[in-house]
């Protein structure tokens, strides 16, 4: 038997198993796909993406930022393949949807002390184990799950049309970054108002798919469906995923009333996103709806948006901070299913899993990640927050807060950021010193 099983092959598998790998052990890294596929992946690829092709901003001012800096700090394969993969969008890191998984998979499966199994795993082994299947965590594998957890949790996720660039009307849209931030990356289409009251008319109304045993509002707010945005009220989408500011049109020099954008979505650059534009409308609607919008009348879809329940565990109250369980030997959790939300912070779990899961088999007491740090803070938040643990991205309340003022002097919101982010790196510096290397 190997050292360190991880069951999943998303990103925060793929990133347990380097992990484990790195520091010695051997790895079984058990992955259903193709075998058997889950609802919303569509390749054999590990660490696919099932939606946005963008794992966030880069900014070290912003908290995503900082975590993609940490895991890239502490060696992270996930950031590392991403990073050599990036695709122009702006100031965030967006990724060839194909090249991406490809490196991952490459590179993950080419590790000497990692060996790939193809299969679904319906059982939990008895040594250290990293448990990393994802919100669509096959059947069997749930079971299991929630005899050793208890009940779980979910919400429901939305992924993005995807369109052949060759569909576009190339006279309509223009290549544009908001405020002419770094080299213009997304496409935009322009609005009139006449054009955006008829489009939300048209998306508030559209027919949705139909979901077994659907529950209205059980949505992550980071990630609501487009048409949840616009029911919201009319002017929603202008304040959110359609605003125009600082994207004018090179053709008249004015800022449309609304916008959408589209972002680079593989390495050639003949598929593009919708951005913010996940949806649960039905697949014929998504194509009369979207094609009211200007430049994409004649859009040819790639992909059409899904929506998918989202299962989590209470975290809260089975996990310990190293993401072992709290009762049940030497079994630990990463990626969505601890109740963190998104690609990044999916990574972050699985980097933790896998070197705790390591340190057991190495003899050694698993490590809790310093909570000034983003990656130690999120651990720290889904496994001792009070009452019902919600999804939770990174975001820059879980870290210390900057003093207000320096010397005096009023500091900026970008300059108190910076702030924390130094406070971050600086700790994890300190605990890359002590700890892990020690
Ligand atoms: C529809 C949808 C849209 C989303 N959109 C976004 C987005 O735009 N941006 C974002 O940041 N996040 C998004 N998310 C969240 C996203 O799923 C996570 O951020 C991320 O993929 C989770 O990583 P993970 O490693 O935990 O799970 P996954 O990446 O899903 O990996 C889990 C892996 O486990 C495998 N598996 C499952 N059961 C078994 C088994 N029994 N045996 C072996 N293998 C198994 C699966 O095949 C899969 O490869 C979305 C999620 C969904 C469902």
């Amino acid at each position: 038997m190997a050292d360190v099983t991880v069951i999943g092959g998303g990103l925060a598998g793929s990133e347990a198993a380097w992990q484990a790998a790195e520091m010695g052990c051997s790895v079984e890294l058990w992955e259903m796909r193709p075998i058997k596929q889950t609802p919303a992946h569509h390749t054999d690829l590990f660490a696919e993406l099932v939606c946005s092709n963008s794992l966030g901003n880069l900014s070290l001012t912003t908290a995503s930022g900082l975590l993609k800096e940490e895991l890239r700090r502490l060696g992270s394969v996930i950031v590392r393949c991403a990073d050599a993969n990036a695709v122009p969008a702006g100031g965030a890191l967006g990724v060839a949807r194909e090249g991406f998984p490809r490196a991952v998979t490459e590179t993950v499966s080419a590790h000497p002390n990692i060996e790939v199994i193809r299969e679904e795993a319906t059982g939990i082994p008895d040594g250290p184990t990293v448990i990393a299947t994802g919100p669509l965590t096959s059947d069997a594998m749930a079971e299991k799950i929630v005899a050793l957890s208890g009940e779980t949790l979910y919400f429901y996720d939305a992924a993005s049309p995807i369109i052949f660039r060759e569909s576009l009307d190339e006279d309509t849209v223009y290549l544009a970054s908001r405020y002419g931030k770094g080299e213009a990356a997304y496409l935009n289409c322009p609005m009139d108002d006449e054009q955006y009251y008829a489009f939300i008319e048209a998306l508030t109304t559209a027919e949705l798919s139909p979901i077994k045993d659907f529950e209205e509002d059980m949505y992550f707010e980071g990630c609501l469906p487009v048409e949840v945005i616009a029911r919201r009220g009319p002017e929603t989408l202008r304040f959110g995923p359609m605003k125009p500011v600082g994207l004018p049109d090179p053709r008249t020099g004015e800022e449309p009333y609304a916008v959408v954008q589209l972002r680079q979505d593989d390495a050639e650059g003949r598929l593009f996103n919708l951005v913010g534009f996940q949806t649960r409308l039905k697949w014929g609607e998504q194509k009369r709806v979207f094609r009211m919008i200007p430049g994409l009348e004649k859009a040819d879809f790639a992909r059409m948006g899904v929506m998918h329940r989202n299962t989590y565990l209470r975290s809260n109250e089975v996990l310990e901070a190293t993401m072992r369980v709290r009762e049940g030997g030497p079994i630990f959790f990463a990626g969505q299913l601890t109740g963190v939300e998104g690609y990044v912070e999916s990574t972050a779990m699985g980097l933790i899993a896998g070197t705790n899961a390591a340190r057991i088999a190495r003899g050694e007491e698993p490590v809790e990640m310093p909570r000034a740090t983003m990656t130690g803070a999120l651990a720290n938040y889904i496994t001792v927050k009070e009452g019902i643990l919600q999804p939770i991205n990174s975001n820059w309340g879980l870290v210390p807060a900057a003093p207000k003022k320096e010397s005096g002097r009023r500091l900026s919101k970008p300059e108190r950021r910076e702030r924390q982010a130094r406070m971050a790196l600086d700790t994890l510096e300190g605990f890359l010193g002590l700890k892990i290397a020690g």
